[in-house]
């Protein structure tokens, strides 16, 4: 029986290693962790994470050839493949602070492996890592241990979190980079075998290395761009009158460039976009590119000009201040259908109008009020001054609340601002709603969720992003 050990038991390595539990019931997973906080919770009922489908995946298989453990050492000593799934954040101090890849949690996780390791291991980089880590994580693991073969490959995650069990039950490629050594190419057969009993076989890639870690980096950079592109596009919309909706369905009906992620919004979030365009960034750099690096750095520029822009509307749309005054915040998870709020744009709209002394009342269906006050309280990161956090309004907690339904967020508020696409934001009573509300009574939509014409009917002020302004 083939054993499986994951490092880290976070939104990527729960997740995917459930869906090897599930689909390969003669391999056995164990997935570790240092936090025992998060261990526990996958070993009962109320999981760390949000994220449709995950439970019955999890209950289907935990205790049988799906176990989560704070052991380690001891399930690394005893597993065949390796995959560390630990996380890789933005470094903030220190060389390549602002941009580069963090990779403290990897080479402790690396080490490690090197000192309990007895037999022969196949380590997988599922975590999102800098194209060429292989190459110091073979030396780690080589220069730490007495004759023990280590073969790494980089096998990248796509999935994205709210539909993640999709995205592994069907992915759209898998991806396996190994060196071209004979023994390279028996730890890519050994894990493609792994992948084979659910994925077809033709969406099984196999390259090397340097290709499957710099994949994942250019995946990621593209989809943002595409997103940074549509934001860029949608500025221009609300100066000129088009709407940024039918221009993006115009070009989207290209078949050369596609309808997906051409959604205008508030900006894009999650803990990857924005890490892994400033990790190539860094990457560029060091290789001496410094207009690629610049051509990167562009798509981050335009979606902190989008929040930025976002936020000034608000405020010069209320007449130009909001202080004092109530604003409802609907949603804050990054995105619908996940708890996750790293990098969510909710955090920088609401320091944004929490600057201008705005009063606050958030809702979010999945997010708690530890978590959002801990974002708020938690200083912002200046990626072009790393030596500056800029410190949150000590005052802020107080301009804070957080509530559990839309219709107490929104009473007697005079705007509202939707962050995130849940559905039930399509579907509220905004009669019931306006009614509640000081007047002019504002929407501002982030997520372009809510059917502009019937809205202004009832007597809002709304702004859509990308969208004709309000005659
Ligand atoms: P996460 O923070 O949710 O989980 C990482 C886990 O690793 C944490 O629970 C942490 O305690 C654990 N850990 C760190 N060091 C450890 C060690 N030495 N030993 C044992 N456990 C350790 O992160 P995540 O969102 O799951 O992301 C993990 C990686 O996958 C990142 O590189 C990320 O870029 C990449 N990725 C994330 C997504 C996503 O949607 N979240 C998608 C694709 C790829």
């Amino acid at each position: 029986m083939v054993k499986i050990c994951c490092i880290g038991a976070g939104y990527v390595g729960g997740p995917t290693m459930a869906m090897i539990a599930y689909k390969c019931s003669d391999v056995q997973v164990v997935v570790v962790d240092i936090a025992a906080a998060r261990i526990n919770a996958w070993n009962s009922d109320r999981l760390p994470i949000f994220e449709p489908g995950l439970d019955d995946v999890v209950k289907a298989c935990r205790g049988k050839n799906l176990s989560f453990s704070t052991d380690v050492e001891a399930h690394v000593a005893d597993s065949d493949i390796i995959f560390v799934s630990v996380n890789t954040p933005t470094k903030t101090r220190g060389l390549g602070a602002g941009k580069a890849a963090d990779l403290t949690y990897w080479e402790s996780a690396a080490r490690m492996i090197a000192d309990v390791s007895k037999s022969d291991k196949i380590v997988v980089e599922k975590s999102t890592v800098p194209v060429k880590t292989a190459e110091a994580i073979e030396k780690i693991l080589t220069h730490n241990s007495k004759g023990i073969n280590f073969q790494i490959l980089s096998n990248p995650e796509f999935l994205a979190e709210g539909t993640a069990m999709d995205d592994l039950a069907n992915p759209d490629r898998v991806l396996i980079g190994g060196r071209e050594t004979p023994e390279g190419q028996r730890a890519i057969a050994a894990l493609k075998a792994v992948y084979a009993r659910w994925v077809p076989e033709d969406r099984i890639l196999t390259m090397n290395l340097w290709s499957a870690e710099l994949s994942k980096l250019a995946a990621n950079a593209i989809l943002a761009q595409r997103i940074s592109s549509i934001n860029a596009m949608s500025a221009l919309c609300e100066a000129t009158g088009a709407d940024v909706s039918e221009v993006a369905y115009a070009v989207g009906k290209d078949s050369r460039i596609g309808s997906r992620f051409l959604n205008a919004s508030v900006g894009f979030g999650g803990s990857c976009f924005q890490k892994d365009i400033l990790s190539l960034v860094y990457i560029c750099e060091c290789h001496g590119l410094p207009e690629v690096a610049h051509y990167w750095k562009q798509v981050v520029q335009i979606n902190d000009y989008q929040k930025t822009r976002f936020v000034n509307r608000v405020v010069s749309s209320m007449f130009n201040t909001v202080s004092g005054k109530k604003v409802a915040i609907l949603g804050f998870a990054f995105k619908k259908d996940t708890g996750d709020t790293r990098e969510t744009p909710a955090i920088d709209v609401c320091r944004g109008l929490l600057g201008d002394k705005a009063q606050l009342s958030i809702y979010d269906p999945q997010v708690t009020e530890d978590q959002i006050r801990r974002d708020l309280a938690t200083g912002k990161f200046d990626w072009d001054h790393p030596q500056h956090l800029v410190p949150s309004s000590p005052t802020a907690c107080k301009q804070v609340s957080v509530v559990w339904d839309a219709y107490s967020a929104t009473a007697g508020a005079h705007g509202i601002c939707i962050m995130t696409e849940w559905e039930e934001f399509k579907n509220l009573d905004y009669k019931k709603i306006y009614d509640g509300m000081e007047k002019p009574a504002f929407i501002f939509d982030g997520r372009n969720v809510v059917n502009v014409e019937e809205l202004r009917k009832i007597g809002f002020i709304v702004y859509s992003v990308g969208k004709p302004l309000d005659p």
